[in-house]
């Protein structure tokens, strides 16, 4: 058996291929390019009960990661996050099978650990020395950090606007970092001048193959956890859609080798509604997203105007009878305190945006009673400590405790 069953790589709008085993960035067209496995042969060979006894990481399912050989893997633990019952939110929201992803405890505090992972891991696998990305933080940190242990230089920008603990992540990690007054779209535009310059590798979102293969292991983990009987439902919070796209991609491939029944869950991308380019796409009917323009959102994650994948993310939700919604900065944050209060959950507020999308949902029939739902909390909320207000009283010494 082969370590990876990677065989090509090809563009989902001209359908060109390509190999995979030199460095490929987008296809001719301007395209993301995707990975393809050959999975007639994998079917023949591996069972889900192979998986038992692996290790509790995402690299249990090897076979369909692009890493030809165990020596590149570059790993700080990332993957199997649990998947946990939320019942006291889910009562309060009238879904009774509520499931949260929680990818809180991660490495680096975010999911973008699993796209990191795995890029890298190939980056180093195919040569690369040094790397470059915009990022609205989460990724540039994660990256940073994967390429630190990867021996990888890495190139982050990023908005004066994110998130400080990613500044400080790229920071300790010996990252070259720079600030942009500016959205990540302007830090895009920064980088692929660089890029250009500098003959760099360009690691932005989808501009390499590999980030999304990182990210579909939240697909394969999901159907692993529930013993492979699919939820109705998986909201995510959309930026660059590269998870949405990406358990999309994974369920399909585990339809193809026959682990899963071919009835998918209906996908949800939620966003806010100071930046929500695919929901206003999906209610056009359209195929593609326009720039957002004056973007802005307390969900940094899923702050992105113009997403290189949309086209993608809406095919997703097309083909499974998934919907787009978006959630107010005030409702997210509502939820977030609720999520904290109901459950201990300390989400992060793109997190918290899914659970606020799961409940107007479900307030307006479009979940049903007694479906199965998954919300993904994609990072913890400890990285975002200013969108929490305190207000507790200052005691000194010989005072005594005051009792609200
Ligand atoms: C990046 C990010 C998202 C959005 O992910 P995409 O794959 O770009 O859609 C959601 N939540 C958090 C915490 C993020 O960092
Ligand atoms: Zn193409």
């Amino acid at each position: 058996m082969s370590f990876s069953y990677l065989s090509h790589l090809h563009c989902p709008k001209c359908h060109k291929t390509y190999p995979s085993d030199k460095i490929q960035q987008l296809c001719e067209c301007g395209s993301p390019l995707l990975a393809n496995y050959d999975l007639q042969s994998l079917k023949r060979k591996w069972k889900p009960s192979d998986l038992a006894g692996r290790p509790t990481s995402l690299w249990r399912y090897h076979e369909l990661l692009p890493v030809s050989s165990p020596e590149h893997i570059v790993t700080l633990g990332e993957g199997m996050t649990p998947l946990l019952p939320m019942s006291r939110v889910g009562s309060d929201m009238g879904i009774e099978r509520l499931w949260m992803k929680d990818e809180g405890i991660i490495p680096t505090g975010s999911f973008k650990a699993r796209g990191a992972a795995v890029g890298v891991s190939k980056a180093k696998e195919l040569g690369v020395r040094e790397l470059a990305m915009p990022t609205n933080g989460n990724a540039g940190a994660a990256w940073s950090l994967y390429a630190a242990r990867a021996g990888i230089r890495a190139s982050i920008v990023m908005p004066v606007g994110a998130p400080l603990i990613t500044r400080s992540e790229c920071a300790i990690s010996g990252a070259n970092l720079n600030l942009v007054n500016g959205l990540i779209s302007d830090a895009g535009k920064i980088v692929g001048q660089a890029v250009k310059e500098h003959q760099l590798f360009d690691a932005s979102t989808l501009k390499e193959p590999y980030r999304i293969e990182g990210k579909k292991t939240m697909g394969l983990e999901i159907a692993e956890q529930m013993g492979w009987e699919l939820p109705d439902v998986i909201l995510y919070p959309t930026g660059g859609g590269v998870g949405l796209i990406g358990i999309y991609k994974a369920l399909r491939e585990l339809v193809e080798l026959g682990w899963i029944q071919d009835k998918l869950p209906r996908l949800v991308a939620v966003q806010a509604e100071g930046c929500a380019p695919i929901v206003k796409a999906w209610e056009e009917g359209k195929q593609e997203s326009q720039f957002w323009p004056d973007s802005s959102t307390a969900a940094f994650g899923i702050n992105v105007p113009k997403a290189l994948g949309d086209f993608l993310v809406l095919e997703a939700v097309y083909k499974t009878n998934g919907c787009a919604v978006s959630i107010t900065d005030t409702e997210l944050l509502r939820e977030q305190r609720n999520v904290a209060r109901l459950e201990g959950a300390f989400v992060c507020p793109e997190g918290a945006a899914t659970f606020s999308a799961a409940r107007k949902l479900r307030e307006n029939g479009w979940i049903k009673d007694g479906e199965t739902v998954v919300a993904l909390n994609t990072g913890s909320g400890i990285k975002y400590p200013e969108t929490v207000q305190v207000e507790a009283p200052i005691l000194d010494p010989q005072d005594r405790m005051i009792r609200l």
